[in-house]
């Protein structure tokens, strides 16, 4: 709630948002984590989970779109539609909404249509914007980016391979695609499609382009939903796809050939701040659910309740330690982004990417091993939490490129950093010399004291 705000950037907070985030948060509560088993259960058995639609999502959104809880990711500024609200202050609300697993849709607020509808407003064309960025606002559709490939190593983007051959006023795309997160959902009816143009550019990085695909397009097949450590993630689900000879009209490619990169890299920095902000609300539930645990009276190992266990206490402390220390630093992202651009913010933005998921993680299994057996069974949320988060360590690009690159970053300042403590070492030994000192080393004032003793 407003209340849980940090000191360091309350005063970067509206009072308008102040008070959206006490409804948001509010709704999650009260509203979106009860109705959470009624869309597992809704969602059903079998083959079912494919094709049902849990209806209380469309309950949800009613009730969201009454409290003006729709659309909250658009950043102010850039968007006519935007209700207002800086990164910032959207992403103190995606926290509330990281607690549950209905709460994002229910706002309008979910991956990957929010990615997708940033794509779509900043670099769609007015005809695009019409036919696709207007249903996915409405909540009306959902969609798909379909990026990954099961045959090259997709974290190098420029490894994809899915061919975009113009043939007249027609593209024809060929090839496979995993990893479709949303292609499940038979409400999916846009794929936002990467794949290659090449065209003459010897430039990697604009050889690949973006084109809007409607899922019912013929010579699309879905050939399986893959799992997540056993859990399909239904209806969502996250599919595995071939396209042979999808043909879509040229007016489908978005920006332009070759202007792939250009678009997958906007369309990342805040969808990462959004993640980031909803693993903190889950590691916060996680820590929520490991509070209950070691108060239960009924559960007394060793005599004593979980709490009076001293390593427990210590788990807690750490714990509360490490939310708020990595909610600080996806905040500053955030302002940095508001206040200096995306650009600006690259590196702290890969800074929360890498860290928080980690973190959330860590956190989980703290609560999963309060809870013994039940932790890792589906009568608590945390098994299913902690298998979630742990692919935000590969999806939008596993945690080593994040590491590699931050690595390369930091490590621009080693001529800079060498020169001055060399520097340093000189000037410390010019300042001995002129007070006539010698540099003390372990061991010589005792070796001084006898000599001087005889
Ligand atoms: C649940 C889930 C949802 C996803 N949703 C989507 C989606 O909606 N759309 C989409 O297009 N994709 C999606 N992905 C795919 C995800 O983005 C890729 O899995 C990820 O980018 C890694 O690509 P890859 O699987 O091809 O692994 P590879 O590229 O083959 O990489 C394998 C491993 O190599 C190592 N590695 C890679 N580069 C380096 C390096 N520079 N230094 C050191 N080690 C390195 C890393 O450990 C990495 O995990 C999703 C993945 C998951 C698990």
């Amino acid at each position: 709630m407003a209340a849980k705000i940090p000191t360091i950037c309350s005063t970067r907070v509206s009072d308008k948002a102040k008070q959206y985030l006490d409804v948001v948060a509010k709704f999650v509560q009260e509203e979106c984590i009860p109705a959470d088993a009624v869309f597992e259960a809704q969602v059903g058995v079998g083959d079912a989970r494919w094709e049902n639609h849990p209806d209380i999502i469309d309950e949800l959104k009613a009730k969201a779109q009454k409290l003006g809880l729709w659309n909250l990711f658009l950043p102010k500024g850039h968007y006519e539609e935007s209700p207002g609200f800086t990164n910032l202050e959207y992403g103190l609300m995606a926290e509330w909404m990281g607690r549950s697993r209905t709460a994002s849709e229910a706002c309008n607020c979910a991956a990957p249509d929010t990615g997708n509808m940033e794509v779509l407003a900043k670099y769609g064309n007015d005809a695009q914007k019409k036919q696709w960025l207007r249903p996915l606002m409405e909540g009306k559709i959902r969609s798909a980016f379909l990026m990954t490939e099961p045959q090259v190593a997709s974290s190098d983007a420029r490894n994809i391979e899915m061919s975009i051959c113009r043939e007249g006023n027609e593209y024809v795309l060929n090839g496979q695609k995993w990893w479709s997160s949303g292609a499940g959902d038979p409400r999916c009816s846009l794929y936002v499609v990467m794949g290659k143009t090449g065209g003459n550019s010897k430039d990697p990085y604009r050889q690949q382009s973006v084109v809007l695909v409607p899922s019912n397009t013929p010579g699309i097949t879905i050939h399986r939903m893959l799992s997540v450590y056993g859990l399909d993630d239904a209806p969502h689900g996250h599919g595995h796809l071939t396209f042979e000879n999808v043909r879509v009209p040229i007016a489908n490619m978005v920006l332009g050939e070759g202007r792939g990169f250009e678009i997958i890299q906007g369309r990342l920095g805040p969808g990462r701040i959004h993640h980031a902000m909803r693993t903190i609300g889950a590691a916060e539930r996680a820590l929520d659910w490991m509070l209950m645990r070691i108060n239960d009276p009924s559960k007394t190992p060793f005599g004593k309740k979980l709490r009076e266990h001293g390593v427990i206490m210590e788990w807690v402390a750490r714990s509360r330690i490490e939310i708020d220390a990595s909610r600080m630093l996806v905040l500053n992202a955030a302002i940095t982004m508001d206040e200096q651009g995306p650009k600006a913010a690259l590196s702290q933005i890969a800074e929360a990417k890498v860290l928080v998921p980690s973190m959330a993680l860590t956190v989980i299994d703290r609560a999963v091993q309060a809870f013994g057996g039940a932790g890792v069974c589906q009568d608590t949320p945390l098994a299913a939490m902690w298998a979630n988060i742990r692919t935000l360590r590969l999806a939008d690009g596993p945690d080593e490129v994040h590491l590699a690159q931050m690595g390369r970053h930091e490590n621009k300042r080693g001529g800079a950093v060498t020169e001055q403590i060399k520097w340093q070492q000189a000037k410390s030994e010019q300042m001995l010399k002129e007070r006539g000192l010698l540099k003390l080393e372990p061991g010589m004032r005792i070796q001084h004291r006898t000599q001087s003793r005889l």
